[in-house]
């Protein structure tokens, strides 16, 4: 090699590894982020051979950080974050209460001080947000309610935290550790000699000074900005742009302001979603956020000591349990005492049950004030891997708490939000097999319907051939998975099943072996295609009409049994042709029609 290019290595073997490792773990039936860390751990400094740069590595999973709360901030706005504060705000107080409590505990037991019992409590409160919005993601349940949820009650962790590494350089003196004297990030902590109300008081104005200038200027300039670079016509620029945006704001926000990373990000994506744009916006962002989000799970994993499992085992088991059990004891309480359904309990719990990126942070703030012992670390980091290697193992455990739970709370249990449980098919009633946002509730009941025609996807091109169907008597059902359009589905009085259908659970339910007729109205070729398998598979004989977007998918669709495919740009290309050569009047006349089939 001509010269030393630590940077270009460690992005190389971080994400080669990684992608070598999730493909394995992928083809075993689990989950990708698993294959990650395991990269991780073999490119730390803890096994022989490579060894990348752990520093490098821990700042390009900041980016993912960054990337992926401008994303959550570019589907949510102040209304939703607003709408479940009563639950977010007390039930992240209640939780970091309680963890820090056991966290107190365990380290007295370990013979630690008062102060490193709080640090270490603190670090173990407050959940990954990487690691959470890949779970709701893979899920699907990040714009459903208890999605919600879970996102806001992470946010006001992600602000206790903010406060907590400020507060801490000030409080060491008096907890027992060493003031910090010398600090890179001096504009983060304030001088002792505030006090703690005054310094408090001073955080507190910066987030605050912060939020007012992101909905004052920010609200006017991030828009004027995408507007002006969308009128430049430059795909490039407008990526830029974008991407200029979010990871400025977040670093302005984290240098002059104090707060985290991930909140500057957040709320550069809040606002970035009042303007029309920020569909396209996402969308720029979404390659590269999936890319650095995988090179933080390769970063923890390099901070692992496999032998640290044997030499520190009691003491990381105790951790665990805090994590895994204590914590989310708590947060199901809470959810519980809220009225919210055992569901939305069971799932908050285990979204929450997991530690990551800012307990790092504490535990590094903490032993650097020497107010944490070294162990303290080591324990953090154990409690971290495993937490979030266990995390989607907690998933399936509370899917199987769920019904033994349900049956024993039965009558005295709040009632569960307006879902059907089991086939909701009442006779003479046009009902909607499963509502959102139940969609995530196991297998969804399958449908009474025969002889019927099953559409995939109601949005540009469903809704139309929707309502065609509707018009022409035509029994149908759908399927989507967004859910405001499930609710609009659900209140016209369509039956649906909420889901992706490119899920095996999720298709069989709309009865594909009875069904006359498949319309695939959604724009991804590749699930499409998956479900043309699938339905083949289930009924030989079923009419496929599909929906594509290039001669390629064309092709493809049609090689998987696809009878009809329509490809829309075609289509707009004759409805064009139909205007300027005068032959038709397209906006009178539907572009296709549909006629009952010969039976
Ligand atoms: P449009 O491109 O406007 O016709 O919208 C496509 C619609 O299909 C949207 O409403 C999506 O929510 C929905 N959709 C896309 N993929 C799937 C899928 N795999 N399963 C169910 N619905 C989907």
């Amino acid at each position: 090699m001509p010269h030393d290019t630590p940077l270009i290595a460690t992005i190389v073997a971080g994400l080669g590894l990684a992608f070598v490792f999730g493909a394995l773990a992928n083809r075993f039936r689990i989950p990708p982020l698993v294959g990650y860390l395991v990269a991780g751990v073999l490119v730390g400094p803890n096994t022989p051979g490579f060894v990348a740069d752990a520093s490098l590595a821990n700042e390009l999973a900041e980016i993912g950080v960054i990337l992926l709360m401008f994303g959550v901030g570019l589907h949510f706005s102040l209304k939703d974050l607003l709408s479940v504060r009563a639950i977010a705000v007390p039930g992240a107080i209640v939780q970091i209460g309680f963890a820090t409590l056991l966290g107190v505990g365990l380290a007295w037991l370990l013979g630690w001080s008062l102060g490193a019992g709080l640090v270490f409590g603190l670090a173990l409160s407050v959940a990954s947000t990487v690691v959470l919005l890949r779970a709701l993601q893979e899920r699907r349940l990040i714009e459903t309610e208890r999605g919600r949820i879970a996102v806001g009650w992470l946010i006001v962790e992600d602000l206790a935290m903010v406060l907590a590494l400020v507060l801490l350089p000030a409080l060491a003196g008096v907890l027992g550790g060493q003031p910090q004297v010398d600090d890179h990030t001096s504009l983060l902590s304030l001088p002792a000699s505030y006090g703690i109300w005054g310094v408090v008081g001073i955080t507190l104005a910066k987030v605050a000074a912060f939020v007012v200038v992101m909905l004052v200027v920010g609200r006017r300039v991030i828009p004027w900005i995408l507007h002006y670079v969308a009128h430049t016509g430059s795909r490039e620029l407008f990526r830029l742009s974008v991407l200029a945006i979010a990871l400025g704001v977040a670093f302005g926000a984290a240098k002059l302001f104090g707060v985290s990373l991930a909140l500057g990000a957040f709320f550069a994506g809040m606002i970035m979603s009042e303007s029309e744009l920020s569909h396209r916006a996402a969308e720029e962002s979404l390659p590269l956020r999936d890319a650095f989000s995988v090179l933080f799970f390769v970063s923890v994993g390099m901070l692992f000591d496999p032998l640290s499992l044997i030499s520190n085992g009691l003491p990381i088991l105790a951790t665990l349990a805090i994590i895994i059990i204590g914590k989310s004891i708590a947060a199901f309480v809470i959810v519980i005492a809220f009225r919210h359904p055992i569901a939305t309990a069971l799932m908050i719990s285990a979204s929450l049950a997991q530690i990551g990126e800012f307990s790092f942070i504490l535990a590094e703030l903490g032993v650097g004030l020497k107010l944490l012992p070294e162990q303290g670390r080591d324990l953090i980091l154990a409690g971290a891997i495993l937490s979030i290697l266990l995390n989607p193992l907690m998933f399936l455990v509370v899917d199987w708490m769920k019904p033994w739970l349900e049956k024993r709370a039965g009558k005295t249990a709040p009632v569960e939000e307006a879902r059907p449980i089991g086939p909701a098919t009442e006779p003479g009633q046009v009902a909607s097999v499963q509502a959102a946002p139940g969609k995530e509730d196991g297998p969804p009941p399958k449908t009474a319907l025969a002889g019927h025609s099953i559409l995939i996807g109601y949005g540009r091109v469903g809704s139309l051939v929707g309502a065609a169907l509707k018009e022409a008597a035509l029994p149908f059902l759908v399927i989507e998975d967004a859910d405001k359009t499930l609710a609009k589905l659900k209140s016209d009085g369509v039956e649906t099943v909420a889901g992706n259908a490119a899920n095996a659970d999720v298709f069989s339910a709309a009865n594909p072996e009875g069904a006359k007729r498949l319309i695939l109205a959604i724009p991804n070729a590749f699930e499409a295609g998956q479900i043309v398998l699938r339905a083949r598979a289930a009924n030989p004989a079923i009419n496929v009409i599909a929906r594509a977007h290039s001669d390629a998918e064309v092709e493809h669709l049609k090689g998987l049994g696809a009878d009809i495919v329509i490809m829309g740009e075609r289509e707009i290309a004759r409805g064009i042709v139909e205007v300027v050569t005068g032959k038709a009047a397209v906006a009178a006349k539907p572009v296709m029609e549909i006629k009952p089939q010969p039976a």
